[in-house]
């Protein structure tokens, strides 16, 4: 092979400033000469250079270094160029690895057949050095633009293929849009065709002249580029808040001739609650007036609206802070989610610890019916939101309104859901009701006592009723429990049942409460004056969840102590067992502080709660109170008696006594007595009394009828 023409025509200069790296050049020929020539040309211009002696050689150069180019000989002894080629072009192709063929001469198959075999190009020797760099440089440029739009082009396939957002591109000459798969799909279609109506006939009425105008200020080059949130309307219905990116695509004149961008949903980042990022209270109306119109234009298009709202979230939110609050709103509405993914229904945070689902397509009030019970059986299982293991169980109370021409606004038809709600709430709790027009009456009821009961204690409405305690068997009174009635100028007597609940939902039991307090001791300060003989009398005061927890229930003992004279061993606070074992912990360093001060503590309706053995050892008490409902069933077939017979014992080794509520009967009075319950209360022995009628119970000459009774018979 003949030696090629010498580069002589560059000065030294110029050599030294040839860029650094310009890529690999893999020289193959058999020639050493022509071999030191081309590399030391690549070379001087700033590429380097790998020399491969034959075939198989330059076949291994590639498979394991990297080579940018390949200056192949076709003319070598052995395997010649093509048959390289051919091998090389299996696992390289012309933009993978540009190839170019270097032949003797001018030989016009050789050029025909390497360029069918997929060369890149075609050198002849004697080579031009000019020529030479010329070409290799093209091809350089040309394979790394090539590999940039490759990469590009996959960037953009990934990113548009992962992106939440749609794409579309709009020729304004033809008229045509490319919507991309994701923008079509964010509508809820699986196909559209490219007219720009496509996307314009699905914008809702009030947001269209302003995407209009947006659009002609970019268009007409005002604004830098195109942006509007807009509604556009899904193919279930209902608009979705969508956020429109673009930008022009502009000609030398400055007209645009294509403008493309983006579409994204941001429904729920407009209407998400931040907590559980459920849609908000805002999303669920719009949704519920779009069915309402929808409904009013044809009735069969039924609907039902569910409103939720947590037993006793307060008290979780209180006893285990805010942040456990929040994890439980949040797997509370991952459940609700759960039980509602049919695509059919819209589960929306109302606030605080309410909820909402919208349910479309309602067949019947029996599908309701079927629906709110595995909703409440949801719920049956506990939350863990303290992270630990401790569990919470919350429960929900379920209101439901049905679509009917009585509403118009969504909002009635909330009020409708939240009034029956209520209903729920007041029957119980944990259980569902369906708003019928007759309950809006109750409701107002209820809101009339609430409004009522924040005046009562001014207007002096509260007076303390007493029922006695008795020891046991022989019936003397060792104190009083205060029960609080409202006499009410117009209702009559209310029962603390009913006003009490209210009370506590309204904070108002913290004054009331108070008010109690004072006056039940102010009471026995002066019975004791009155009657010398009862130094030991007891006054026992119930304490309700919320006074326990309000920070200044000790203070407030304390200085009702000081303020009444009462001594404070005589005074007894009844604690249900559920206010304690809502939070042990706390519950006992206060019924620990309060006992460090003298008071006496009572586990009030004990039983009833679900109090752990151990726990209660812990505690600071002094008295059980057997919860009346045990007693009344005490004579039955149930486990009552067993019951009963196991807190005696249990009291006992633990040290406290033990009162009997609701003792009504002899019978039940003699099982208690020979049981060694220490003492009892309850009708048999008096109902609850005003102060005047209790005093009677104090003289010394009082003799009760059942003790007549009782001793008649030897007891
Ligand atoms: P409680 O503390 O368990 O009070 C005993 C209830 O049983 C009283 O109902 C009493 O009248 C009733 N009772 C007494 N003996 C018998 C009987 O032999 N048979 C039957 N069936 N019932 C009997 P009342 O007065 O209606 O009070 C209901 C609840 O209201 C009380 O239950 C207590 O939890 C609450 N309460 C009453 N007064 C106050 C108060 O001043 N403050 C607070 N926080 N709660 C109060
Ligand atoms: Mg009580
Ligand atoms: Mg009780």
């Amino acid at each position: 092979m003949s030696a090629t023409q010498t580069p002589n025509q560059y000065t030294d200069e110029e050599l030294t400033f040839a860029p650094a790296d310009r890529g690999t050049v893999l020289v193959v020929d058999d020639d050493r000469l022509n071999r030191a020539i081309l590399t030391r040309l690549l070379r001087q211009h700033g590429f380097q250079s790998i020399e491969a002696a034959d075939g198989p050689e330059a076949v291994r150069c590639v498979k394991g270094r990297s080579i940018d180019m390949v200056l192949l000989d076709i003319v070598m002894p052995g395997t010649s160029g093509f048959d390289v080629l051919t091998e090389l072009r299996q696992f390289k192709s012309e933009t993978q690895l540009p190839v170019i063929m270097v032949s003797d001469d001018d030989n016009s198959d050789h050029v025909v057949r390497a360029l069918g075999e997929r060369a890149n190009d075609f050198l002849t020797k004697p080579i031009d050095a000019a020529v030479t760099i010329a070409r290799i440089s093209a091809h350089m440029r040309l394979m790394k633009s090539q590999h940039a739009l490759k990469e590009s082009e996959e960037r953009y396939s990934l990113a548009t293929a992962g992106a939440n957002d749609g794409l579309w591109d709009w020729n304004l000459l033809t008229n045509e849009v490319y919507y991309s798969p994701r923008w079509i799909e964010l509508l809820g279609m699986s196909a559209i065709g490219t007219a720009p109506e496509e996307w314009f006939s699905r914008i809702h009425p009030d947001d269209k002249a302003c995407v209009e105008s947006e659009l002609q200020a970019h268009l007409g080059d005002v604004t830098p580029h195109f942006e509007a949130e807009l509604r556009i309307k899904h193919n279930d219905g209902d608009y979705r808040w969508m956020l429109c990116r673009g930008m022009a695509v502009r000609a030398d004149g400055g007209n645009a001739h294509r403008i493309a961008g983006s579409m994204r949903d941001i429904t729920n980042g407009k209407f998400a609650d931040a907590v559980t990022g459920l849609p908000n209270r805002i999303l669920l109306c719009e949704r519920v007036q779009a069915r309402l119109n929808g409904f009013s234009a044809d009735p069969t298009q039924s609907f039902a609206i569910l409103y939720l709202d947590l037993d006793n979230f307060k008290l979780i939110n209180d006893t285990l802070g805010h942040d456990a609050g929040d994890r439980l709103l949040t797997a509370v509405a991952r459940r609700l989610e759960r039980v509602t993914r049919s695509g059919q229904s819209l589960v929306a945070r109302l606030g605080g610890d309410e909820f909402a689902i919208l349910i479309n397509n309602v067949a019947s009030k029996a599908e309701l019916d079927n629906f709110a019970e595995r909703l409440l059986q949801n719920f049956a299982s506990p939350f863990s939101p303290g992270g630990g293991a401790r569990e919470v169980f919350a429960t929900v109370s379920i209101g439901i309104s049905m679509a009917s021409d009585r509403c118009k606004r969504a909002e009635d038809m909330l009020r409708e859901a939240d009034t029956a709600m209520y209903k729920a709430k007041a029957q119980g709790k944990a259980c569902y009701r369906t708003f019928d027009p007759e309950m809006q009456e109750n409701v107002s009821y209820r809101l009339r006592l609430e409004s009522q009961l924040r005046r009562a204690l001014d207007r002096r409405e509260f007076v303390l009723n007493y029922q006695p305690l008795v020891s046991l068997p022989g019936g003397e009174v060792i104190g009083f429990e205060a029960l609080i009635r409202w006499q009410h100028p117009k209702l009559g007597l209310v029962s603390p049942a009913e006003f009490i609940p209210i009370a506590e939902e309204t904070g108002l039991i913290v004054p009331i409460g108070q008010w109690v307090l004072e006056t039940a001791c102010d009471q026995l300060v002066a019975w004791k004056r009155e009657f010398p003989h009862k130094q030991d009398l007891q006054m026992a005061v119930n304490v309700s969840r919320r006074q326990m927890r309000h920070t200044n229930l000790l203070k407030d003992v304390t200085a009702i102590l000081g303020t009444t004279g009462i001594q404070s061993g005589d005074l007894k606070l009844e604690i249900t067992e559920g206010t304690i074992m809502d939070d042990p912990e706390q519950g006992a360093k206060l019924l620990g502080e309060l006992r460090d001060r003298g008071v006496k503590i009572a586990i009030d309706d004990f039983g009833t709660g679900y109090s752990s053995l151990a726990c209660l050892h812990s505690l600071p008490l002094d008295t059980l109170k057997i919860d009346q409902s045990f007693v009344a069933r005490m004579t039955g077939s149930g486990d009552s008696l067993a019951i009963v017979r196991t807190i005696l014992r249990l009291a006992e080794s633990f040290g406290f006594d033990v009162v009997a509520e609701g003792i009504e009967t002899e019978n039940q009075h003699n099982m208690l007595s020979s049981m060694h319950c220490h003492f009892g209360q309850g009708y048999l022995y008096s109902p609850p009394l005003p102060a005047t009628a209790a005093a009677e119970l104090l003289t010394e000459n009082h003799s009760w009828d059942y003790q007549r009774a009782i001793t008649g018979r030897g007891v």
